[in-house]
């Protein structure tokens, strides 16, 4: 693994020290490897004597409650005037799992007016330039797994306990759907087997993460896999849209579509898949794919998005037909690549 460079690290861990009131954020919709990741710093910080403030921009699913500390997290959409207070206040912001501010929906006018100083560490590619301090690898499984080596690489992984792990663990194993992709670095396993080591309930961390849905979830997967789920063999692609009345109809929680858009990547030839998702002023669009096609050049350019080479998101501000329409019209210009793909 490529090593972070000195001068980054005595920098940081300078910063570190001089902080006297750190934030700690992450992106809008933040997932396991986001809130595992502030959380593992946010416990880092506090064995280091700090008193970090968290934020994540909104609220998020309820499987990822469980982590420790989860209650010290503050969430901007629910804690306006506390949170902005606190960026303006902050003299050290380090913004985890992602590398453009606009990707925190609404946070970003007081991120830029802050006179913190900013790190950004994440392994999302094409970072934009708000870090001081920047540690950005796209090498690495998830941001998690880079926590574990900054905390190391600033010579402190002898601060790493049980709830460090537990929090580390959980962001590597979402952000590789359980080691499925994204994990062919053998650093990633040397890091999982420290964090084993740390005495971790690697089978609990699973179920509290991937067995802890409601049966209203279920039905909702039941019923896309039936009946709204198109798959077009010649293009090796495969999608899933979801209505407004139909995530009323299912009494849609925040997290109930996590994982739907990488199932029909299990069908046979399939290699490039999407989920349309209508919410009230655009349509959320996640794109999964296999192999060389890059989703993240397939978002950016056709619907406001980007992300990483097989997992990327964006947004349409048509209705969900005109956007289904725009995509089942723009599959024949990728059916080359789509075919070379693997
Ligand atoms: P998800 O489909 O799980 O929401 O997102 C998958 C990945 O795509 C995320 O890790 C994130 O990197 C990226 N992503 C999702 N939505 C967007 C977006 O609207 N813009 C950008 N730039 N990246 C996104
Ligand atoms: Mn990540």
């Amino acid at each position: 693994m490529k090593e972070i460079q000195n001068n980054i690290i005595k920098e940081l861990k300078n910063r570190i020290e001089l902080s006297e009131k750190p934030l700690i954020i992450t992106h809008y919709n933040p997932d396991g490897d986001a809130i595992g990741s502030i959380l593992a710093f946010y416990h880092y910080l506090v064995k280091k004597g700090k008193n970090p403030f968290m934020v994540s921009p909104n609220d998020y699913p309820e499987f990822l409650h469980w982590m420790p500390g989860n209650e010290n997290v503050t969430v901007y959409k629910r804690n306006t005037g506390t949170v902005t207070n606190a960026i303006r206040d902050a003299d050290l912001i380090i913004a985890l799992d992602f590398n453009n501010f606009e990707r925190t929906e609404g946070l970003e006018k007081y991120l830029n007016e802050s006179k913190a100083v900013k790190v950004m560490i994440d392994h999302h590619p094409d970072p934009s330039d708000f870090a001081d301090i920047a540690i950005s690898d796209i090498q690495y499984s998830s941001t998690a797994e880079m926590v574990y080596h900054v905390i190391e690489s600033l010579g402190d992984e002898d601060l790493i306990d049980k709830n460090i792990a537990e929090c580390i663990y959980c962001g590597i194993m979402t952000d590789t759907g359980s080691f499925n992709y994204n994990s062919s670095n053998p650093y990633t396993y040397l890091v999982v087997s420290k964090l084993v080591g740390f005495g971790i309930d690697k089978d609990r961390i699973y179920w509290n993460v991937y067995d802890n849905f409601s049966a209203d979830r279920m039905r909702l997967l039941g019923y896309c896999l039936h009946k709204k789920m198109e798959v077009f063999p010649e293009y090796h692609a495969a999608i899933i849209s979801i209505t407004k009345d139909e995530l009323k109809e299912f009494n849609f929680a925040p997290g109930d579509s996590e994982g739907f858009v990488n199932l029909p990547l299990s069908i046979k030839n399939i290699r490039f898949t999407a989920i349309f998702i209508e919410r009230d002023k655009q349509i959320k669009i996640s794109f999964r794919s296999k192999g060389n096609f890059s989703v993240n050049k397939f978002a950016e350019e056709n619907f406001n998005g980007g992300g990483h080479k097989n997992a990327s998101g964006g947004y349409s501000y048509v209705s969900l037909d005109e956007t289904l329409k725009k995509f089942r019209e723009l599959l024949p210009k990728y059916q080359t690549e789509l075919q070379n793909a693997l």
